[in-house]
């Protein structure tokens, strides 16, 4: 049974109507497929013209709608230099994946993309149609610049550092070094190094050392820090490392390597060998001097000793002498004429004199021998003692002892007394002022106490300065003023035996200052005294 006529024709028109109604339908379905497509597509005409394209593309280039692009040329959309890329796909009439172009937003910025082409073909097999689908590919363009600068970086820093660095695969081979390390390896490029190992450079010996410390590394994964290495090329040159190696892992944790890091030490080691030598040279001299020292005290002692010896030796007969002058003197006188009588008092003169020289020479010699028991002395009742003494000269010079406050000393008594006797008695002395005025006082400091003596005497001519302090040296004649010439090298005695330092200063005509220090092991103060 069939469809009659005109029953015929309208159900072929239902018949189109709905396949036609379908045909939209799936229209739209493809239409909304590709619209929600995520890739960015276009589909142009086989020259190149836009024909559609998705939402994704849109946002690709930055579009707000699809009048913005529909019926231009897709060259229009493409970066200058790689336009010809384009025409050469399209023209290919093949299927390419991944051609690498940059992109025209609609901004105007370039956006790198990589394009992969379809080709749509009529039933005869005519290419109508392209598809291009777009992959944005700048987060990994910017990865890969990034990555590119730094290795840039990476290997700017590895040259610029002067330490050699070198990165070594588990057989110990080259896999990296860095410009210092291929100088110390005599090599004009890093790469030389690569795939080859220690025993192609150094001595074989060292190069084992190296091996064995390395392949010890990469199996306990324990680094090596700062291990001082003696390197030595094959050329027999020794050079000074400090070398660490640290092992490499990969991201499992396993053990692929090692990287190096090794500091040329070599003028540190050879100034550390030159100053050992010059403290063993050090250590020799200071040991002949102590030599020389204990033998300088030794001898000084001895000449103390013979000092003392002698002068306590003469005693005896100079006494005897003094004794018979004076019985010569006395029982004598009626037969001795005028002259007789003046070559005996001279003689007397000579040998007191004599007596002087010997009593300081005794003085001065037991400076040097009784300095060991140390008193408690306050010196202001000193000073008040030795005021007392020279009293008789003070009154008779019209004369005036100013002492300042002065401290309390663990001290020996004797030695001390002596000392600010001389200074005192040389200043009243060297004196031919109407009023002589001599001041004692101290001055405090952190670790010695400074003593001055000071006179408005006759003063000492600079150049005279440094010669006082000398054994016998006198600036007068005993004429002119009486004395030795001991008494301040018997003060320099006293004083450079407790460790101080004794000097003068003075105004020739005006007056002098003698100075001298006590370093403090030698006093205490004691506490809430005055
Ligand atoms: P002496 O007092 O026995 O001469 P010193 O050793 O005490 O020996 O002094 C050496 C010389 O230093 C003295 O002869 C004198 O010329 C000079 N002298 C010492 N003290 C003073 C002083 N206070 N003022 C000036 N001259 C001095």
């Amino acid at each position: 049974m069939g469809w009659p006529s005109d029953t015929q024709s309208a159900s072929s028109e239902i018949i189109e109507a709905f396949q036609s109604s379908v045909k939209i339908i799936e229209d739209d379905k493809i239409n909304l497929v590709f619209n929600l497509h995520p890739e960015a597509t276009l589909i142009t005409a086989s020259d190149g013209t836009i024909i559609d394209c998705n939402k994704a593309f849109l946002e690709f280039c930055r579009c707000k709608s699809k009048n913005e692009v529909l019926n231009k040329s897709v060259l229009d959309l493409i970066a200058k230099n790689d336009q010809s890329k384009i025409i050469e796909v399209l023209n290919s009439r093949c299927r390419l994946t991944n051609v690498e172009v940059n992109f025209i937003s609609a901004d105007g910025c370039g956006i790198p993309a990589e394009i992969s082409v379809n080709f749509i073909k009529d039933p005869r097999g005519k290419i109508t149609d392209a598809i291009l689908s777009i992959k944005d590919v700048s987060e990994r363009k910017r990865i890969l610049e990034t990555l590119k600068n730094d290795q840039q970086m990476f290997n700017v820093l590895m040259d610029s550092i002067p330490d050699a660095i070198y990165f070594k695969d588990l057989n110990s081979r080259f896999i990296k070094i860095n410009r210092p390390k291929a100088i110390r390896l005599g090599l004009k490029n890093p790469e030389e190094a690569v795939g080859k190992t220690d025993f192609d450079f150094y001595h074989e010996d060292f190069a084992h050392e190296t091996y064995e410390d390395e392949q010890e590394i990469m199996k306990t994964g324990e680094a090596l820090i700062g291990k001082i290495e003696e390197v030595r090329s094959k050329d027999g040159i020794t050079r000074w490392v400090s070398a660490t190696k640290i092992p490499i892992r990969d991201k499992n944790g396993k053990i692929i390597g090692l990287v190096g890091i090794s500091r040329d030490i070599t003028d540190l080691k050879l100034m550390e060998r030159k100053l050992e030598h010059a403290n063993i040279e050090l250590k020799r001299h200071i040991e002949e001097l102590q030599k020389v020292q204990e033998e300088l005290k030794r001898s000084n002692r001895e000449l103390e000793n013979y000092t003392y010896a002698v002068s306590h030796d003469l005693k005896a007969p100079l006494r005897a002498i003094r004794s018979f002058i004076s019985f010569l003197l006395e029982d004598y006188k009626e037969k001795l004429d005028k002259e007789g009588l003046e070559y005996l008092k001279r003689i007397d003169a000579a040998a007191s004199r004599m007596n002087e020289f010997i009593e300081d020479l005794l003085i001065l010699s037991r400076v040097g021998r009784k300095f060991m028991e140390v008193e408690k002395v306050d010196l202001n009742n000193l000073l008040e003692e030795i005021t007392q003494d020279f009293k008789l000269i003070i009154d008779s010079k019209n004369a005036r002892v100013i002492v300042n406050r002065l401290p309390m000393l663990y001290i020996q008594r004797i030695w001390i007394k002596q000392l600010f006797m001389n200074l005192i008695d040389n200043g009243l002395k060297f004196n031919k002022s109407e009023a002589p005025r001599i001041e004692v006082s101290c001055e405090e400091k952190t670790e010695e106490y400074l003593f001055k003596v000071s006179d408005n005497g006759i003063g000492i001519r600079e150049e005279h300065l440094n010669k006082l302090f000398n054994l016998f040296e006198r600036l007068h004649s005993s004429e002119e003023y009486e004395g030795t010439g001991a008494g301040l090298a018997i003060c320099k005695k006293i004083v450079e035996n407790w460790g101080g330092r004794i000097w003068v200063e003075s105004v020739f005509g005006k007056g002098s200052t003698f100075c001298f220090t006590i370093p403090k092991k030698y006093w205490t103060e004691v506490k809430g005294s005055g």
